[in-house]
Protein backbone atom coordinates (compact mmCIF):
# COMPACT_ATOMS: atom_id res chain seq x y z
CA UNK A 1 0.00 0.00 0.00
CA UNK A 2 1.50 3.56 -1.07
CA UNK A 3 1.11 5.78 2.14
CA UNK A 4 -2.22 6.83 3.76
CA UNK A 5 -4.94 3.86 2.89
CA UNK A 6 -7.27 6.60 3.04
CA UNK A 7 -8.68 9.65 0.47
CA UNK A 8 -5.92 12.89 1.30
CA UNK A 9 -8.87 15.41 2.19
CA UNK A 10 -10.42 13.42 4.75
CA UNK A 11 -7.89 14.19 7.60
CA UNK A 12 -9.02 17.68 7.51
CA UNK A 13 -12.72 17.06 6.73
CA UNK A 14 -15.24 18.15 9.46
CA UNK A 15 -18.39 16.81 8.60
CA UNK A 16 -21.59 17.94 9.05
CA UNK A 17 -23.17 18.67 12.45
CA UNK A 18 -26.89 17.43 12.39
CA UNK A 19 -29.65 18.31 15.09
CA UNK A 20 -29.86 15.40 17.90
CA UNK A 21 -32.60 12.58 16.58
CA UNK A 22 -35.84 12.79 19.23
CA UNK A 23 -35.09 9.24 20.33
CA UNK A 24 -31.59 10.30 21.24
CA UNK A 25 -32.41 12.55 23.32
CA UNK A 26 -35.07 10.61 24.82
CA UNK A 27 -32.53 8.10 25.67
CA UNK A 28 -29.94 9.68 26.69
CA UNK A 29 -31.88 12.36 28.90
CA UNK A 30 -34.97 10.19 29.92
CA UNK A 31 -37.61 12.29 28.75
CA UNK A 32 -40.56 11.31 26.89
CA UNK A 33 -41.53 13.89 25.25
CA UNK A 34 -39.07 15.59 23.52
CA UNK A 35 -39.35 19.35 20.83
CA UNK A 36 -37.04 18.91 17.85
CA UNK A 37 -36.49 23.11 16.87
CA UNK A 38 -33.02 21.87 15.81
CA UNK A 39 -33.65 20.83 12.25
CA UNK A 40 -35.95 22.90 10.77
CA UNK A 41 -38.14 20.53 9.70
CA UNK A 42 -42.22 20.77 9.10
CA UNK A 43 -43.82 21.04 12.11
CA UNK A 44 -47.51 19.94 11.12
CA UNK A 45 -45.93 16.96 9.94
CA UNK A 46 -46.10 15.14 6.40
CA UNK A 47 -48.54 16.58 3.97
CA UNK A 48 -51.10 14.05 3.65
CA UNK A 49 -51.20 13.47 0.36
CA UNK A 50 -47.64 12.74 0.38
CA UNK A 51 -48.50 9.95 2.95
CA UNK A 52 -51.65 8.31 0.86
CA UNK A 53 -48.93 8.19 -2.39
CA UNK A 54 -46.06 6.73 -0.63
CA UNK A 55 -48.87 4.01 0.61
CA UNK A 56 -50.11 3.50 -2.79
CA UNK A 57 -46.47 2.86 -3.75
CA UNK A 58 -45.51 0.50 -1.26
CA UNK A 59 -46.61 -2.73 -2.56
CA UNK A 60 -44.14 -2.21 -5.96
CA UNK A 61 -40.76 -2.13 -3.79
CA UNK A 62 -39.24 -4.47 -5.12
CA UNK A 63 -38.84 -2.41 -8.72
CA UNK A 64 -36.50 0.27 -8.87
CA UNK A 65 -37.75 3.54 -9.30
CA UNK A 66 -37.63 5.90 -12.81
CA UNK A 67 -33.67 6.96 -12.48
CA UNK A 68 -35.12 9.90 -14.59
CA UNK A 69 -38.16 10.81 -12.22
CA UNK A 70 -39.26 11.48 -15.18
CA UNK A 71 -42.90 12.64 -13.62
CA UNK A 72 -41.79 14.75 -10.73
CA UNK A 73 -39.36 16.60 -13.43
CA UNK A 74 -42.35 16.94 -15.51
CA UNK A 75 -44.76 18.46 -12.78
CA UNK A 76 -41.78 21.09 -11.71
CA UNK A 77 -41.06 21.95 -15.48
CA UNK A 78 -45.13 22.37 -15.45
CA UNK A 79 -44.78 24.68 -11.97
CA UNK A 80 -41.65 26.75 -13.11
CA UNK A 81 -42.33 26.89 -16.99
CA UNK A 82 -38.97 25.86 -17.23
CA UNK A 83 -38.48 21.88 -19.74
CA UNK A 84 -37.77 18.58 -17.82
CA UNK A 85 -33.89 19.09 -19.35
CA UNK A 86 -33.63 22.19 -16.94
CA UNK A 87 -34.38 19.93 -14.25
CA UNK A 88 -32.49 17.50 -11.56
CA UNK A 89 -34.08 15.82 -8.84
CA UNK A 90 -31.71 14.25 -5.92
CA UNK A 91 -31.85 12.54 -2.59
CA UNK A 92 -32.39 15.68 -0.88
CA UNK A 93 -31.11 18.94 -1.58
CA UNK A 94 -27.62 17.82 0.02
CA UNK A 95 -27.06 15.15 -2.21
CA UNK A 96 -27.25 17.58 -4.88
CA UNK A 97 -24.75 19.93 -3.13
CA UNK A 98 -22.48 17.03 -3.55
CA UNK A 99 -23.11 16.75 -7.09
CA UNK A 100 -22.61 19.99 -7.81
CA UNK A 101 -19.21 19.59 -6.20
CA UNK A 102 -18.71 16.53 -8.27
CA UNK A 103 -19.56 18.36 -11.53
CA UNK A 104 -17.70 21.40 -11.07
CA UNK A 105 -14.45 20.75 -8.99
CA UNK A 106 -10.70 19.70 -10.20
CA UNK A 107 -8.07 19.89 -6.90
CA UNK A 108 -7.08 24.05 -6.70
CA UNK A 109 -10.64 25.71 -7.91
CA UNK A 110 -11.94 27.72 -5.64
CA UNK A 111 -15.70 28.56 -4.50
CA UNK A 112 -16.32 31.57 -3.18
CA UNK A 113 -18.84 32.25 -0.20
CA UNK A 114 -19.17 33.83 3.41
CA UNK A 115 -17.56 32.33 6.61
CA UNK A 116 -20.98 31.52 8.14
CA UNK A 117 -23.29 29.73 5.96
CA UNK A 118 -24.95 26.25 5.32
CA UNK A 119 -21.74 23.98 5.21
CA UNK A 120 -22.56 21.05 3.11
CA UNK A 121 -21.57 22.43 -0.47
CA UNK A 122 -18.20 23.40 1.26
CA UNK A 123 -17.42 19.91 2.86
CA UNK A 124 -17.93 18.04 -0.65
CA UNK A 125 -15.84 20.96 -2.25
CA UNK A 126 -12.97 20.14 0.45
CA UNK A 127 -13.43 16.47 -0.02
CA UNK A 128 -12.51 16.87 -4.41
CA UNK A 129 -9.11 19.19 -3.21
CA UNK A 130 -11.10 22.53 -3.62
CA UNK A 131 -10.81 25.18 -2.04
CA UNK A 132 -13.18 27.56 0.19
CA UNK A 133 -13.26 31.32 -0.10
CA UNK A 134 -14.55 31.92 2.92
CA UNK A 135 -15.40 36.25 3.11
CA UNK A 136 -16.52 37.44 6.46
CA UNK A 137 -20.07 38.41 6.70
CA UNK A 138 -21.09 42.26 6.23
CA UNK A 139 -22.69 42.26 9.89
CA UNK A 140 -25.32 39.88 9.43
CA UNK A 141 -25.23 39.82 5.60
CA UNK A 142 -23.13 38.22 3.06
CA UNK A 143 -21.34 40.37 1.62
CA UNK A 144 -21.27 40.62 -2.42
CA UNK A 145 -18.52 43.53 -2.88
CA UNK A 146 -16.59 41.43 -0.98
CA UNK A 147 -17.31 37.98 -3.45
CA UNK A 148 -16.57 39.86 -6.61
CA UNK A 149 -13.04 41.16 -4.74
CA UNK A 150 -12.28 37.35 -4.40
CA UNK A 151 -13.12 36.01 -7.30
CA UNK A 152 -9.72 34.43 -8.83
CA UNK A 153 -8.64 32.69 -11.95
CA UNK A 154 -9.45 29.23 -10.08
CA UNK A 155 -13.12 30.63 -8.90
CA UNK A 156 -15.48 28.24 -10.54
CA UNK A 157 -18.44 28.56 -8.03
CA UNK A 158 -20.55 31.10 -5.97
CA UNK A 159 -22.74 29.90 -3.51
CA UNK A 160 -25.42 32.22 -2.23
CA UNK A 161 -27.50 30.92 0.58
CA UNK A 162 -30.72 32.13 0.51
CA UNK A 163 -32.60 33.13 3.12
CA UNK A 164 -29.10 32.21 4.94
CA UNK A 165 -28.61 29.35 6.93
CA UNK A 166 -28.28 29.87 10.35
CA UNK A 167 -29.21 33.64 9.92
CA UNK A 168 -32.44 33.62 8.32
CA UNK A 169 -32.32 36.66 6.90
CA UNK A 170 -32.76 37.07 3.06
CA UNK A 171 -30.72 39.14 0.56
CA UNK A 172 -32.46 41.24 -1.63
CA UNK A 173 -33.38 41.92 -5.42
CA UNK A 174 -30.79 44.90 -5.22
CA UNK A 175 -27.92 43.32 -3.79
CA UNK A 176 -28.17 40.01 -5.82
CA UNK A 177 -28.47 42.25 -9.15
CA UNK A 178 -25.63 43.79 -7.77
CA UNK A 179 -23.97 40.27 -7.56
CA UNK A 180 -25.21 39.09 -11.07
CA UNK A 181 -23.90 42.08 -12.46
CA UNK A 182 -20.61 42.12 -11.16
CA UNK A 183 -19.94 38.58 -11.20
CA UNK A 184 -18.66 37.09 -14.63
CA UNK A 185 -20.59 34.99 -16.44
CA UNK A 186 -18.42 32.18 -16.70
CA UNK A 187 -18.31 31.36 -12.84
CA UNK A 188 -21.75 29.00 -11.88
CA UNK A 189 -23.76 31.41 -9.29
CA UNK A 190 -25.61 28.98 -7.41
CA UNK A 191 -28.87 30.53 -5.18
CA UNK A 192 -29.36 28.09 -2.80
CA UNK A 193 -33.23 28.42 -1.97
CA UNK A 194 -34.32 25.50 0.88
CA UNK A 195 -36.36 28.29 2.43
CA UNK A 196 -38.09 29.99 -1.22
CA UNK A 197 -42.14 29.30 0.12
CA UNK A 198 -41.16 31.57 3.71
CA UNK A 199 -39.22 34.04 1.87
CA UNK A 200 -41.36 34.58 -1.34
CA UNK A 201 -44.33 36.67 0.98
CA UNK A 202 -41.32 39.15 1.03
CA UNK A 203 -41.42 41.69 -1.27
CA UNK A 204 -37.87 42.05 -1.41
CA UNK A 205 -37.07 38.67 -2.39
CA UNK A 206 -35.87 37.86 -5.46
CA UNK A 207 -37.22 36.26 -8.01
CA UNK A 208 -33.60 33.68 -9.52
CA UNK A 209 -35.52 32.10 -12.12
CA UNK A 210 -35.96 35.32 -13.69
CA UNK A 211 -32.45 35.64 -12.92
CA UNK A 212 -31.78 31.91 -14.65
CA UNK A 213 -33.09 33.10 -17.92
CA UNK A 214 -30.78 35.37 -18.87
CA UNK A 215 -27.86 34.06 -16.63
CA UNK A 216 -27.42 30.08 -18.12
CA UNK A 217 -24.51 29.80 -15.47
CA UNK A 218 -27.14 29.39 -12.35
CA UNK A 219 -28.16 26.94 -10.53
CA UNK A 220 -31.02 26.78 -8.10
CA UNK A 221 -31.68 24.57 -5.31
CA UNK A 222 -34.85 23.77 -3.72
CA UNK A 223 -36.23 21.04 -1.33
CA UNK A 224 -38.89 18.74 -0.57
CA UNK A 225 -37.56 18.92 3.42
CA UNK A 226 -39.06 22.29 4.77
CA UNK A 227 -42.51 23.68 3.66
CA UNK A 228 -43.00 20.65 1.82
CA UNK A 229 -42.53 18.42 4.77
CA UNK A 230 -40.98 15.58 3.70
CA UNK A 231 -37.59 15.65 4.75
CA UNK A 232 -37.77 12.16 6.20
CA UNK A 233 -37.81 10.59 2.20
CA UNK A 234 -35.00 12.98 0.86
CA UNK A 235 -36.12 15.12 -2.14
CA UNK A 236 -34.66 18.22 -3.26
CA UNK A 237 -33.80 19.72 -7.08
CA UNK A 238 -32.00 22.12 -9.08
CA UNK A 239 -33.68 24.42 -11.83
CA UNK A 240 -30.59 25.45 -14.15
CA UNK A 241 -29.25 25.39 -17.45
CA UNK A 242 -29.57 22.28 -19.78
CA UNK A 243 -26.17 22.27 -20.16
CA UNK A 244 -25.43 21.75 -16.41
CA UNK A 245 -28.37 19.73 -15.71
CA UNK A 246 -26.88 17.22 -17.86
CA UNK A 247 -23.31 17.18 -16.77
CA UNK A 248 -25.31 16.89 -13.16
CA UNK A 249 -27.04 13.80 -13.97
CA UNK A 250 -23.85 12.04 -15.19
CA UNK A 251 -22.83 11.75 -11.53
CA UNK A 252 -26.25 11.91 -9.54
CA UNK A 253 -26.16 8.34 -9.17
CA UNK A 254 -28.58 6.21 -11.33
CA UNK A 255 -31.48 5.39 -8.98
CA UNK A 256 -30.46 8.60 -6.55
CA UNK A 257 -34.53 9.02 -6.12
CA UNK A 258 -36.38 6.12 -4.62
CA UNK A 259 -39.82 4.93 -5.39
CA UNK A 260 -41.44 6.00 -2.24
CA UNK A 261 -39.31 9.28 -2.23
CA UNK A 262 -40.48 10.28 -5.91
CA UNK A 263 -44.22 9.38 -5.05
CA UNK A 264 -44.12 11.52 -2.14
CA UNK A 265 -42.91 14.34 -4.05
CA UNK A 266 -46.11 14.52 -6.52
CA UNK A 267 -48.26 14.02 -3.37
CA UNK A 268 -46.94 17.00 -1.69
CA UNK A 269 -46.78 18.91 -4.83
CA UNK A 270 -49.99 18.96 -5.13
CA UNK A 271 -51.02 19.68 -1.72
CA UNK A 272 -50.73 23.08 -1.91
CA UNK A 273 -52.75 23.65 1.02
CA UNK A 274 -50.44 22.39 3.55
CA UNK A 275 -47.96 23.98 2.36
CA UNK A 276 -50.06 27.35 2.64
CA UNK A 277 -50.94 26.36 6.42
CA UNK A 278 -46.98 25.54 6.98
CA UNK A 279 -46.33 28.84 6.27
CA UNK A 280 -48.80 30.40 7.86
CA UNK A 281 -47.78 29.24 11.65
CA UNK A 282 -44.49 29.72 10.56
CA UNK A 283 -44.73 33.51 10.52
CA UNK A 284 -47.11 33.32 13.75
CA UNK A 285 -44.74 31.16 15.59
CA UNK A 286 -41.73 33.76 14.66
CA UNK A 287 -43.66 36.52 15.90
CA UNK A 288 -44.16 34.72 19.04
CA UNK A 289 -40.36 34.18 19.25
CA UNK A 290 -39.87 37.77 18.16
CA UNK A 291 -41.81 39.32 20.81
CA UNK A 292 -40.81 37.38 23.52
CA UNK A 293 -36.91 38.34 22.95
CA UNK A 294 -38.14 41.95 22.51
CA UNK A 295 -39.43 41.66 25.69
CA UNK A 296 -36.50 40.14 27.07
CA UNK A 297 -33.91 42.80 25.66
CA UNK A 298 -32.19 39.67 23.33
CA UNK A 299 -30.83 40.56 20.54
CA UNK A 300 -32.07 38.45 16.88
CA UNK A 301 -32.53 38.87 13.24
CA UNK A 302 -35.70 39.28 11.45
CA UNK A 303 -36.30 35.63 9.56
CA UNK A 304 -37.92 34.85 6.17
CA UNK A 305 -36.89 31.14 7.24
CA UNK A 306 -38.69 28.70 9.64
CA UNK A 307 -35.77 29.48 11.78
CA UNK A 308 -34.73 32.28 13.75
CA UNK A 309 -31.35 33.18 15.27
CA UNK A 310 -30.44 34.72 18.46
CA UNK A 311 -27.93 36.26 20.83
CA UNK A 312 -28.53 35.14 24.11
CA UNK A 313 -25.63 35.96 26.06
CA UNK A 314 -24.29 32.66 27.62
CA UNK A 315 -22.04 30.12 25.95
CA UNK A 316 -24.56 28.69 23.18
CA UNK A 317 -23.12 25.02 24.13
CA UNK A 318 -24.02 25.56 27.71
CA UNK A 319 -27.12 26.90 26.75
CA UNK A 320 -28.69 24.25 24.53
CA UNK A 321 -27.03 21.56 27.25
CA UNK A 322 -29.67 23.09 29.27
CA UNK A 323 -32.59 23.21 26.98
CA UNK A 324 -31.89 19.47 26.30
CA UNK A 325 -32.77 18.98 29.93
CA UNK A 326 -35.92 20.29 29.37
CA UNK A 327 -36.30 18.63 26.64
CA UNK A 328 -35.96 20.86 23.87
CA UNK A 329 -33.70 20.56 20.97
CA UNK A 330 -31.73 23.41 18.93
CA UNK A 331 -28.71 24.60 17.54
CA UNK A 332 -25.83 25.49 19.20
CA UNK A 333 -24.23 28.59 16.63
CA UNK A 334 -20.88 27.77 17.66
CA UNK A 335 -21.16 25.40 15.05
CA UNK A 336 -20.25 28.71 12.90
CA UNK A 337 -18.66 30.34 15.46
CA UNK A 338 -21.04 32.15 17.06
CA UNK A 339 -20.62 31.44 20.39
CA UNK A 340 -23.45 32.73 21.91
CA UNK A 341 -26.15 32.70 19.63
CA UNK A 342 -29.23 29.60 19.32
CA UNK A 343 -30.58 28.90 15.86
CA UNK A 344 -34.22 27.76 17.33
CA UNK A 345 -36.50 26.32 14.56
CA UNK A 346 -40.44 27.18 14.52
CA UNK A 347 -42.16 24.87 15.96
CA UNK A 348 -45.99 24.35 16.52
CA UNK A 349 -47.77 27.50 18.67
CA UNK A 350 -47.12 25.17 21.92
CA UNK A 351 -44.06 23.62 20.97
CA UNK A 352 -42.76 27.49 20.33
CA UNK A 353 -44.27 28.71 24.07
CA UNK A 354 -42.84 25.53 25.42
CA UNK A 355 -39.08 27.17 23.88
CA UNK A 356 -39.98 30.13 25.43
CA UNK A 357 -41.17 29.24 28.73
CA UNK A 358 -37.83 26.98 29.00
CA UNK A 359 -35.61 30.03 27.70
CA UNK A 360 -37.25 32.65 30.41
CA UNK A 361 -36.33 29.91 33.31
CA UNK A 362 -32.69 29.36 31.76
CA UNK A 363 -32.29 33.20 31.63
CA UNK A 364 -33.55 33.21 35.30
CA UNK A 365 -31.08 31.10 36.82
C1 LIG B 1 -32.35 22.03 4.60
C2 LIG B 1 -31.42 22.67 3.66
C3 LIG B 1 -31.08 22.10 2.42
C4 LIG B 1 -31.52 20.80 1.88
O1 LIG B 1 -31.99 19.88 2.72
P1 LIG B 1 -32.38 18.44 2.19
O2 LIG B 1 -33.17 17.89 3.31
O3 LIG B 1 -31.10 17.71 1.95
O4 LIG B 1 -33.16 18.62 0.94
C5 LIG B 1 -30.26 22.81 1.59
N1 LIG B 1 -29.80 23.99 1.91
C6 LIG B 1 -30.10 24.58 3.07
C7 LIG B 1 -29.58 25.92 3.36
C8 LIG B 1 -30.90 23.93 3.99
O5 LIG B 1 -31.15 24.52 5.16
Amino acid sequence: MAGNLFRQELSNLRPYVPGKPIEEVQREYGIDEVVKLASNENPLGPSPKAVEAIKRELEKINLYPDPGSMELRGKLAEKYALEVDNIVVGNGGEQLLQVIAQTFIDPGDEVVTSDTTFTILGIWVEHLGGKNILVPMDGYKQDFKGYIENISERTKLVYVCNPNNPLGNIMTRDEVDYLVEKLPEDIVLIFDEAYYDYARVNPAYPESIEILKGRPNTIILRTFSKSLGIAGVRVGYVLTSKEIAKEMSKVKGTFNVNRLAQAAALGALEDQEHMKKTVELNYRSLSIMEEAFEALGLEYIKSNANFVFVNVGIDSNLFSQELLKRGIVVKAGSIWRWNTWLRVSTGTEEQTEKFIAALKEILNE
